[in-house]
């Protein structure tokens, strides 16, 4: 089952919302697979955010990157990717859409309570950027056949 990749920003830690925005991944039906609290270090943010780093804003970012620890998590469904992404919203939360976790959580384009995978490259890569192996688990939940139908989870 396809993965991507979540990190609760030190906005999400700051203000205390980590729990209502991971209890919208768990209604929605996704898969928690990986969860831990870690400190981002400027060398991970760098390889994490390496399309940014010529960018005017890159130092500021890295600073409030590393304001609190995040929590990561590796979430599994099918589509996941492109689902996690629907959920959050556009990267500035005051053009993100009501509904989405950015549309109603966040007023920034800095501070914009999660990250998530963009594509199944950067979400493969990004997985094994934060998690190790042994931290990512496979357990189809045995509530599966009511979230699916058999023929969606057989591709
Ligand atoms: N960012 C920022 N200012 C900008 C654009 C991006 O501070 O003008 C930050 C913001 O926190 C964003 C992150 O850099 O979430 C990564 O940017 P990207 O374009 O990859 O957006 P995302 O994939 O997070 O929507
Ligand atoms: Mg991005």
């Amino acid at each position: 089952m396809q993965k991507t990749l979540v990190i609760f920003k030190p906005s999400a830690m700051e203000r205390g919302c980590v729990g209502q925005i991971l209890t919208r991944f768990q209604q929605k039906g996704l898969i928690i697979s990986g969860l831990k609290m870690m400190r981002l270090d400027e060398a991970i943010l760098r390889e994490h955010y390496s399309h940014l780093v010529e960018k005017p804003f890159f130092p500021i970012l890295l600073k409030t990157m590393m304001a609190s620890p995040v929590i990561v998590a590796c979430l599994a469904g099918v589509d996941v990717i492109n689902v996690v992404r629907m959920m959050t919203g556009a990267t500035n939360g005051r053009d993100a859409q009501p509904g989405t976790i950015r549309g109603d959580f966040a007023m920034s384009n800095q501070e914009n309570i999660i990250h998530a995978s963009s594509s199944a490259e950067d979400a493969d890569a990004e997985i094994r950027r934060f998690f190790k192996p042994e931290e990512i688990f496979e357990w189809p939940p045995a509530y599966m056949d009511f979230i699916y139908s058999t023929l969606e989870i057989d591709e």
